[in-house]
């Protein structure tokens, strides 16, 4: 069984990681509005992820016999001035997102509970992954500067990024 700490610690974050979906639907939201169809792709396909990432905490609540508390998700905001100011809280947001992991490990070890603690192994590893990926588009967009030349090249670079569910075993290199 989960404590009532960890539980309602590990519901916060099946709330945030929808959070962060929705942050991400805005931002292609956004996007396609701007006629950047590659960048909005891209936030599409990071919407889906995180979307996964909320059912793996869900189901982990579960397993352990725990009840789920759904709670109201946040609106994002709707608009960005440039993709730049999009990508930099993109990334921000993830930095946030890998503090919020790291305190849900210090609370595992706190609470006792060694199951919690090796089911957010794979999140640290992912939270790696989505700041190196998140700083390397908010690097090439500033070396882009107002080239809206290089931009529609970007643009059309951010279209081949494809969904595949991660948090599916044996689906990570
Ligand atoms: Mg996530």
């Amino acid at each position: 069984m989960l404590t009532d700490k960890m539980r309602e610690a590990l519901n916060k974050q099946v709330n945030a990681e929808l959070f962060s979906a929705y942050l991400y639907m805005a931002m292609s939201a956004d996007f396609t509005d701007k006629n950047l169809a590659g960048f909005a792709n891209w936030m599409k396909v990071q919407a889906q992820e995180e979307v996964t990432h909320a059912m793996k905490f869900y189901n982990y609540i579960l397993d352990r016999g725990g009840r789920a508390d759904l709670m109201a998700i946040d609106q994002p905001q709707a608009k960005w001035d440039t993709p730049l100011a999009a990508f930099e809280e993109a990334f921000k947001h993830e930095q946030k997102v890998t503090a919020m992991i790291n305190n849900l490990v210090e609370l595992a070890r706190v609470e006792k509970d060694p199951a919690t603690e090796s089911m957010l192994k794979w999140f640290i590893d992912e939270q790696v992954e989505e700041e190196a990926n998140a700083d390397e588009n908010v690097q090439k967009l500033k070396m882009i500067g107002n080239d809206t030349s290089a931009t529609f090249f970007m643009d059309q670079e951010m279209k081949q990024r494809t969904f595949v569910d991660e948090t599916q075993e044996n689906s990570k290199e």
